[in-house]
């Protein structure tokens, strides 16, 4: 079984690519069931919206037990985030 503990390990496997720093996995969570979405550019009040209402790119995935999320790495170091799309 694995703790909550063993999942904040760090992934023994992984260095940040930026700084080589130590990564540990994790997960960005959404605040609602709807997926995840991704728009270019710079935020805006507009792209907010149009991802409420569907818009974008779907990214990660929304099973009904966790519901919306999106797993990477974050680095220890310099604090950026890989995500897996
Ligand atoms: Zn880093």
């Amino acid at each position: 079984m694995v703790t909550e503990i063993d999942e904040e390990k760090n992934d023994v496997n992984s260095i940040c690519p930026i700084c080589g720093g130590p990564v540990k996995r994790g997960c960005i969570y959404g605040s609602d069931r709807n997926a995840l979405r991704w728009l270019a550019g710079e935020p805006s009040l507009l792209k907010n919206i149009r991802a409420g209402a569907g818009g974008g790119e779907i990214i990660g995935e929304s099973p009904l037990l966790s519901g919306s999320h999106i797993k990477g790495i974050r680095c220890e170091t310099c604090k950026r985030i890989i995500i897996e799309t």
